[in-house]
Parts: structure tokens; C-alpha cells; sequence
């Protein structure tokens, strides 16, 4: 059997076939995958990536998909969903440790648990919804601090195929950005973190401020979190509110009352719809304030 065959026959038996997408995204909006399976082991991800390289498949890594709009008409070829969980801690002394995450690790469930074991460092992302992988492509952050905090170095598997280990210094991390959003070929494996020490009731009491003001502040119905970037300077939130759009709705998508800057989906809203909506609030904001607002979140997919 050549390559080609071969992993037809794997996708065959371990991937399915047209597997809707809204099923596998926070905002449950969009089209199917052609082809859809999870992966739970490192050597599988390797291995499942290199094969579908070598046989030209597109390949779409999918974390907990809670920073992409999958446009309606679906994603081509293969989505891998990352649920490569595994960490292990290195107590360097009595103040640092590295945490090693395997990409697919939730990242509020690595927070929490090393919160509570005195190891501080990673408590701002108790309310981000996604995984390591999709945490260091965005440079995702809260309450004042990122990814960029905290990450020393990753493990990717780059675009001839190998798999190689890049210092935080070579990850190109701004602002919601990264090296890895212009290259969709790096498809990161793990990532380490320093951790340092703190009483756990500390780590736990910032935790439960940083829950309690989310709260307060952003909508419960399904969502992708903020869907533009705040300019310099401002917020994109409030530029939204006060051009007059909070609530504004096109079908089933509507600008969330909690939070501007929060699509909701009411139920069976579609890409289209919120396409629509992004177009409407970037013009409106445009012409009254003359700010261009920025995507933060990935569109995906075709129409
Ligand atoms: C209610 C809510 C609140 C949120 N609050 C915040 C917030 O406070 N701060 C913030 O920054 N974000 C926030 N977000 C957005 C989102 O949770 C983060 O951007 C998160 O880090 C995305 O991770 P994910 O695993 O869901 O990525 P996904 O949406 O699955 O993927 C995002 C992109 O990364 C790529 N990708 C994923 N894993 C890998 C990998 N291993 N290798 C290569 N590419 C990969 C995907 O292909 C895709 O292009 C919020 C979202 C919601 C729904």
C-alpha cells in the first residue's frame, strides 16, 4: 500500500466523515470538517500531522475552538482536535518550577490546580477558555498579564516536518499575537512555564476576584470572547457601546448587552449572520469615532 492509501485507511477507521463544527467551537456557529478526529497522545498528534503532510491533506489544529468563527460552508481536509493533556512539574528550588503542557491542556484547569498546590503564575487564565496551543498562537490574557508572562520556551513541529524547541524569544508574542498566527505550518506540541511560589489562598482569593469580575462583566449565552482587539488606548467595548450598537442583532447573532464587545449567539445563529454584524459594527464605530477595529478572534474556513 503506498503513503497515500495508507492514511486513507487510517482516516477511515479513526476519523469521521463531515462532522459539524459548531458542535466543536464555544460560539456553536459554522460548517462541517470534511474529515474530524481527537487525538489524545503526543505521538499520535506527531504522527497523524507528519502522514497527513506527506500525503498534501490540509490539516486544522483545533484546541477548544473558543477563538475561531468557522465560516458556514465548513473546513477542507482533516481537523485534528488537541486533547494532548499531559504536564509534568520541575521543581527548580524553593521559589520556581517549570511547568511542561502538552498543547491540548485546558488552560483554566493547569491554573487552577497549580494555584492550589502554591505555585503561582498562571491565575489570570482561570477564565479563558481554551487550550495551551491556542493560548500561545494568540498570546491569549487577562487582567493585566499574558502568556508572554510566563512562557519560556515551545515544542513545535515546524513546516519540513521536524520537531524542534523555540525560546520564548524567537515566539514574536504582542499583543493577542504570535509567530504562529502567520504560520499556520507550526503546529505547536507543548509549552513551558515558570511557575513561583505563593500561598495558595493568595493564588486562590486573585482567582476567585478575576471569576466574580467576569461575572459582573461578560455574557453567560455562547460566545468566542471579545471579537476585536481594543485599539491603542481604548476599548473596543466601550467604542461599540457608545457608537450605539449594544444589543443590535442580525438573525440570530446579536452585539451582547453584558459586553460590547461579546457577540451572542441566540440559538442557531450562522457565520453568515456574524459576518454581517462584524461589517455593521466596524462601520458604524468608523464613521463616528474614525477607529479601524481589528479582528481578534480567526475566521476559518469557506462560505
Ligand atoms: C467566554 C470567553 C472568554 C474569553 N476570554 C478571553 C480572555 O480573557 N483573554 C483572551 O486572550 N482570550 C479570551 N477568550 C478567547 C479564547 O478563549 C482564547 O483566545 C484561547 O486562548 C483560545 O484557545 P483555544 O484552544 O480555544 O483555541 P482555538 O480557538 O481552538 O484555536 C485558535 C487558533 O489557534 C490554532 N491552534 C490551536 N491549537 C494549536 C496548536 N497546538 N498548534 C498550532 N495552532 C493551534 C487554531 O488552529 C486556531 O487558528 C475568551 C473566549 C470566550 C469564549
Amino acid at each position: 500500500m503506498n503513503r497515500q492509501n495508507y492514511f486513507h485507511v487510517m482516516l477511515d477507521q479513526r476519523a469521521k466523515k463531515n462532522v459539524p463544527l459548531a458542535q466543536h467551537t464555544t460560539f456553536r456557529v459554522g460548517g462541517s470538517a470534511d474529515w474530524f478526529m481527537s487525538v489524545r497522545q503526543l505521538d499520535e498528534l506527531i504522527q497523524v500531522i507528519q502522514r497527513a503532510r506527506e500525503t498534501q491533506m490540509p490539516i486544522r489544529i483545533l484546541g477548544n475552538g473558543s477563538n475561531i468563527l468557522v465560516r458556514d460552508g465548513g473546513v477542507r481536509g482533516l481537523v485534528i482536535e488537541n486533547h494532548c493533556e499531559g504536564f509534568t512539574l520541575d521543581v527548580i528550588n524553593a521559589q520556581h518550577a517549570l511547568l511542561r503542557a502538552e498543547s491540548g491542556a485546558a488552560l483554566p484547569g493547569l491554573a487552577n490546580r497549580f494555584a492550589r498546590a502554591g505555585w503561582a503564575g498562571l491565575e489570570w487564565g482561570i477564565g479563558v477558555p481554551g487550550t495551551i496551543g491556542g493560548a500561545v498562537v494568540g498570546n491569549a490574557g487577562a487582567h493585566h498579564t499574558s502568556i508572554a508572562d510566563c512562557i519560556t520556551q515551545v515544542t513545535i513541529v515546524n513546516a519540513e516536518n521536524e520537531i524542534c524547541t523555540l525560546p520564548k524569544t524567537e515566539l514574536a508574542l504582542d499583543y493577542r499575537h504570535s509567530r504562529f498566527k502567520n504560520n499556520r505550518a507550526e503546529i505547536i506540541l507543548s509549552a513551558e512555564f515558570e511557575l513561583t511560589r505563593d500561598e495558595p489562598q493568595n493564588s486562590i482569593a486573585r482567582m476567585n476576584a478575576y471569576t466574580e469580575h467576569r461575572r459582573r462583566t461578560q455574557p453567560t449565552e455562547a460566545s468566542v470572547g471579545s471579537i476585536f482587539k481594543n485599539p491603542p488606548g481604548q476599548f473596543a467595548g466601550q467604542l461599540i457601546e457608545r457608537a450605539g450598537m449594544k444589543g443590535m442583532r442580525v438573525g440570530n447573532i446579536q452585539v451582547s448587552e453584558a459586553h460590547a464587545n461579546f457577540f451572542v449567539n441566540r440559538g442557531g445563529g450562522t457565520a453568515r449572520q456574524v459576518l454581517e454584524l462584524i461589517d455593521q459594527v466596524r462601520a458604524r464605530v468608523a464613521e463616528k469615532f474614525g477607529v479601524a477595529l481589528e479582528l481578534e478572534i480567526e475566521i476559518v474556513g469557506e462560505d
